[in-house]
């Protein structure tokens, strides 16, 4: 059973990846915060390449128990899935990993529980141990391919068939684009430049075909394309941004037609008093880009305010273009790419003695212990 701490209002957030664990990082001073996760620890969905590629330094840096998080301290983390909202009562019933069922109230719901865009990404109860070798599995695939065949070219399709044919330049790796250039919705010069890049690596494009039948199961052996042309591999690898909100558990009035939470700019949900939404689960703006541009500041000023009664005054502006690292450090270091185009590049010294340790655990994170 979870038990209120007196006195203070109870923050429920729905998710503890990327988005779940800051907010529940700046609330655990001044609420109650209870996190429920189907995972016992922030597996980051970013770096998809690096994960499938270096997998020892990405465990490091992208896949942390919560335990470790000194912010966390105060938070009574449940290990289990939400699978209903009651917004009348305020109450989530939870089904934790030990099979028993717990009905949780709130004062304040956060809803940070994601989608499903890929293998990677899922709303299924894992323990650590389940997690550990699901992660060794996926990279052992791609280690014992001699080709890899990538379909879709976002940033997930990118990051993964460049890592792939960095850390192995003997693979024949293929990627599949259904536009002229990869990357929709970035700057053209960061289209043009992994798009060079991605050539100057000896990866195969694609560009302007699609492939006929999508069958996300299909992890090895032939796909044929609209043009007629065929393309074969040891592993599959599906990148096509399919995504699926993990919303079963919430009201249908609260959802969109594409059923991801109706968001407001002050990232409350539309028609509730005491409900936010963060991530790629929020229907903020197109992209669903609050996960990365520092949204949750905004929330969690606004539930503040809330909390002391008055109204939440601080919007959410996504930028026009997509910006960030695409395929996370490579040997030449760190390349992020602005909404405007222009790149900077950090050496990868910085990113492994500053970026990551100081920046990421010590300032985002506000303090992360070793493993
Ligand atoms: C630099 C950078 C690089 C990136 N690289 C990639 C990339 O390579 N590939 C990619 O796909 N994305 C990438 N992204 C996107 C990023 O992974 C997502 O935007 C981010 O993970 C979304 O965070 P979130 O908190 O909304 O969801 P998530 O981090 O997915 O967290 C949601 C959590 O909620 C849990 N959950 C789901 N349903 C329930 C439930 N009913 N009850 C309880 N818990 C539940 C999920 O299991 C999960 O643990 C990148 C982003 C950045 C900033």
């Amino acid at each position: 059973m979870t038990e209120a701490k007196k006195n203070k209002p109870t923050v429920l957030i729905l998710g503890m990846g990327d988005t779940g664990v800051l907010v529940a990082t700046r609330l655990s001073r001044h609420f109650n915060v209870v996190g429920v996760s189907t995972k016992p620890n922030l597996l980051s969905g970013q770096e998809l390449g690096k994960r499938l590629t270096d997998l020892s330094w990405w465990q490091t840096n992208y896949n942390t128990p919560l335990t470790q998080f000194k912010a966390l301290e105060a938070v009574t983390i449940v290990h289990g899935k939400a699978e209903c909202v009651d917004v009348t009562a305020n109450t989530v019933t939870v089904v934790r990993i030990d099979g028993e069922t717990e009905s949780i109230g709130y004062d304040y719901l956060v809803i940070a529980s994601g989608t499903s865009n890929g293998f990677w990404r899922t709303d299924r109860v894992q323990s650590s141990r389940e997690i550990s070798t699901e992660l060794s599995n996926h990279a052992e695939r791609i280690k014992s391919a001699s080709s890899v065949t990538v379909v879709g070219g976002g940033p997930s399709g990118v990051s993964v068939a460049l890592n792939i044919k960095r850390k192995d330049p003997l693979k024949q790796v293929t990627l599949c684009i259904s536009t002229t250039m990869p990357l929709p919705g970035y700057h053209p010069d960061t289209r043009a430049f992994y798009q060079s890049a991605l050539a100057k690596a000896g990866v195969e494009t694609i560009c302007e075909d699609r492939v006929t039948t999508v069958d996300e199961s299909q992890s090895s052996g032939s796909l044929t394309l609209a043009s007629g042309a065929t393309v074969s591999a040891d592993a599959i690898i599906w990148t096509i941004g399919r995504r699926k909100a993990h919303t079963d558990f919430l009201p249908d009035h609260l959802l969109d037609a594409e059923q991801f939470v109706k968001t407001r700019p002050t990232l409350e949900v539309e028609g509730t008093d005491n409900i936010f939404a963060i991530g790629d689960v929020a229907s903020t703006d197109p992209d669903r880009s609050s996960a990365r541009n520092w949204a949750y500041s905004i929330l969690v000023h606004n539930l503040k305010r809330k909390a002391k009664g008055k109204p939440a005054n601080k919007h959410y502006q996504p930028p026009a273009k997509r910006w960030g690292s695409i395929v996370g450090p490579q040997e030449d270091g760190l390349t992020i790419h602005q909404a405007n185009g222009k790149q900077t590049r950090l050496s990868k010294r910085l990113v492994n003695k500053l970026l990551l340790p100081v920046i990421v655990r010590r300032i985002i994170y506000r303090g992360v212990r070793g493993g």
